[in-house]
């Protein structure tokens, strides 16, 4: 969990404009900021950035929200991984709230461990397996490889053992099933996956037989998160503090080259390399060496890999391998010898770029050219853009400006901002601007009396947080889950032609009040509740006489 003031700390220090033009390219308009949409194929640049409110949307789409939403978004990350890559770039060091809560977790990976430790020890089967792969006993031994056997013997274990069976669910080491507790891995070898500080957080296992699924991760719990750690992270962290970290696609692809010499290997555990674990890579320099298979596959995931590393402040470097070959199985048919070759032949990511396209024509150019900006656009610091910039313009002989505008597609017709506008959405866009007016919402109960469901969810947000020491559309979208009421909130702060102001807005706060009370006192009569329709009545006499007195200038 992060510390409140952390969260607090990085929405005051991340200024929208700065970080979503790191993403984007971005053109100052009247008092907003402009640019190409990153969510929908956008052609005229509809997707704005309000500096003043911290606020984006997308007239396209409608997407919308604040910086956090933002990177939320763009980077797939969750609301407090969001945070933990805003604090890193922004060099601000996250307070994390220490937590004992899971200390029984770790315990019970680790008994488990020895448990799958143990049982390698006595299963042929596992061994002659990892002979068969050419596996040396003293890596598998380092990263204390197992074997889970089949039937539920953790769960035999653990009830001789009396081990607490509570945090072996909890750590997903057994699952309920139709028969009640069993073992979540069984018959497959088993990787641990460490945290960087060497605690076993949960693990992979894969398949000695022909079934499905051939890799199976442990599932999310308290301690391990997809995308969070990475394969061989804890074992090379020293290697990777002397040379560049090696990212390979799979766990046997790190256990092979850790054999044979190559310390620094890591892999990101069964999915597409993510900002955190960027992230983690980038606590060791700013290269690393991007090694995936040599397939179609392969070479998607080091395009994403390029985006994700340069974003994260990493230059990326590319090992290109033959066709139809993983790290794996190159390193055992080449050796250490043909390996570093390979490696040392490692191109960066624009020659890589370029020489995976046909550059013979002028047009093939100008796409490799398209794709580099579109990257470019990813390296978060401004100067290390420029320097990429005047590199590639050189290399590509074309004029730095140009290159330049070439991230930031073609200038079109600017996107107007007219959204119907009514009243109530005047009212609430306004109310989101100042306190006090947001107290006038409270006050008139304006949330009943709005028909738009969006609205009336953002009127009554509005209202609930009027008395806050901060207010403002930033503040707000930090504090619902609701996407849709995000993006509600981020249009509203667009909305910026006809507000009313604070006389005008208590005006039309009692005309719109009035006008629901109207409706109510109709359906009342209707239902024969005399009652309700009297009471309803004079709280809408009220409301106008008000607003009458008001209009006569007393
Ligand atoms: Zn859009």
């Amino acid at each position: 969990m992060i510390k409140p003031e952390t969260v607090e700390r990085v929405r005051l220090e991340a200024d929208i404009v700065d970080i979503i033009g790191s993403y984007l390219p971005l053109k100052k308009v009247g008092r907003n900021f402009r640019g190409l949409c990153p969510f929908h194929p956008d052609r005229s640049p509809s997707f704005y950035v309000n500096p003043e409110r911290q606020t984006y949307h997308c007239f396209g789409c409608g997407t919308g929200g604040n910086v956090l939403g933002f990177i939320m978004a763009q980077e797939k990350l969750a609301f407090p991984d969001a945070v933990r890559f805003l604090a890193n770039r922004l060099g601000i060091e996250v307070q994390e709230q220490t937590s004992t809560r899971n200390r029984p977790l770790y315990e019970a990976c680790e008994q488990a461990a020895q448990f799958f430790e143990s049982e390698f020890g006595k299963s042929r089967a596992a061994q002659a397996y990892l002979a068969r792969r050419g596996l040396g006993e003293a890596t598998a031994r380092e990263f204390r490889l197992g074997y889970a056997p089949p039937g539920n013997r953790l769960r035999a274990e653990a009830r001789k053992r009396s081990w607490p069976e509570e945090n072996l669910v909890r750590a997903g080491l057994l699952a309920r099933r139709e028969d009640g507790l069993g073992d979540y891995f069984y018959n497959r070898l088993m990787f641990p996956l460490f945290s960087m500080s060497g605690k076993i957080v949960g693990f992979g296992g894969r398949v000695l037989d022909d079934r499905e699924p051939k890799y199976l991760n442990s599932p999310e719990t308290d301690i391990f998160r997809k995308g969070y750690n990475l394969y061989g992270g804890y074992q090379a962290r020293s290697a990777m503090r002397e040379q560049p970290p090696l990212l390979v696609e799979g766990n046997f692809d790190v256990l092979s080259m850790v054999d044979s010499g190559f310390a620094n290997t890591i892999a990101p555990l069964g999915t597409a390399l993510t900002a955190n674990q960027a992230l983690l890579l980038a606590k060791f320099g700013n290269r690393t060496t991007v090694c995936l298979d040599g397939d179609a596959a392969g070479a998607k995931a080091t395009r994403r890999a390029i985006e994700v590393l340069l974003a994260c402040g990493i230059e990326p470097r590319v090992a290109v391998l033959p066709q139809g070959s993983d790290p794996d199985s190159y390193v055992r048919q080449q050796g250490a010898a043909g390996m570093r070759q390979l490696l040392d032949r490692a191109q960066d990511f624009v020659d890589y770029i370029a020489g995976a396209a046909d550059t013979g024509s002028v047009l093939a150019r100008r796409q490799v050219l398209r794709e580099v900006a579109v990257l470019l656009a990813r390296v978060s610091d401004a100067t290390t853009r420029e320097l990429y910039v005047n590199e590639l313009a050189g290399r590509f002989g074309v004029d730095k400006y140009q290159m330049m505008r070439e991230a930031g597609g073609a200038g079109a017709a600017p996107a107007t901002s007219t959204q119907p506008t009514k009243m109530e959405e005047k009212l609430v866009a306004a109310a989101l601007q100042s306190a006090d007016l947001a107290r006038i919402v409270r006050d008139f109960c304006l949330a009943e009396a709005v028909a738009d469901e969006q609205l009336k969810a953002v009127a009554s947000m509005v209202a609930d947080h009027c008395d806050e020491a901060e207010f403002g559309a930033a503040v707000l979208m930090n504090q619902t889950e609701d996407e849709g009421l995000r993006r509600a909130i981020a249009r509203l702060t667009f909305v910026e032609q006809g507000l009313p102001d604070a006389a005008e807005f208590e005006a039309r706060a009692r005309r719109l009040r009035a006008g629901w009370l109207h409706g109510r006192i109709v359906a009342a009569h209707a239902a024969g509740k005399e009652r309700e329709a009297e009471r309803l009545s004079k709280e809408k006499n009220e409301l106008l006489r008000v607003s009458g007195e008001e209009r006569s200038g007393s």
